[in-house]
């Protein structure tokens, strides 16, 4: 507490001293303010909250969107249909806004079969005698860029005994 307030008494604004910044816990200027999954009324003075509630949506389906009836936050909601021959994927009869939800198992969706080029479930096959090169176990996608022939397993092989040689592990 400041020294004039100290002698004069606080300068009330609501429910803050103009002069030395004193809080009270009246006079509050709320306003409505929506915030992430709630909207609260909010003192614009000192930062106090009350009345916290989930917004009430408000679906204007012509729009796209909902609104909170209480805070006029606004949240996109579409009109989704399953598209025809495509299972994982749904349509807004509105605006045509289009969303792929796939259930993948790795690299291959389980509900429609389309493949994505990542989390293959690789092994390593054999291909002729000596060449080796990798392949998923799931959608048999092979990948070239790792092949190895035998001249470089031979190699490596030896360059392996020469580290273990060495001591270099
Ligand atoms: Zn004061
Ligand atoms: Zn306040
Ligand atoms: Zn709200
Ligand atoms: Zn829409
Ligand atoms: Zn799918
Ligand atoms: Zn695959």
């Amino acid at each position: 507490m400041g020294l004039t307030c100290n002698m004069l008494g606080h300068k009330w604004d609501g429910c803050k001293c103009t002069r030395c910044g004193a809080k009270r816990d009246e006079g509050h200027h709320y306003e409505l303010i929506g915030y992430y999954d709630f909207c609260q009324e909010v003192c614009s003075v000192c930062g106090d909250t009350r009345n916290r509630k989930e917004h009430d949506w408000e679906w204007i389906q012509e729009e796209c969107i909902e609104k909170c009836t209480r805070c006029g936050m606004t949240r996109e909601r579409h009109s989704y249909k399953t598209v025809e021959g495509q299972p994982c994927t749904k349509k807004c009869t509105v605006c045509g806004k289009e969303i792929t939800n796939h259930k993948w198992n790795g690299c291959t969706c389980t509900v429609c079969g389309e493949v994505r080029d990542m989390e293959h479930d690789w092994e390593w096959i054999s291909e002729g005698n000596y060449t080796r090169i990798r392949r998923c176990k799931i959608c048999g996608a092979r990948d070239e860029s790792l092949k190895v022939t035998f001249e470089e397993m031979e190699r490596k092989r030896t360059e392996t005994y020469q580290n273990m040689d060495e001591g270099i592990y």
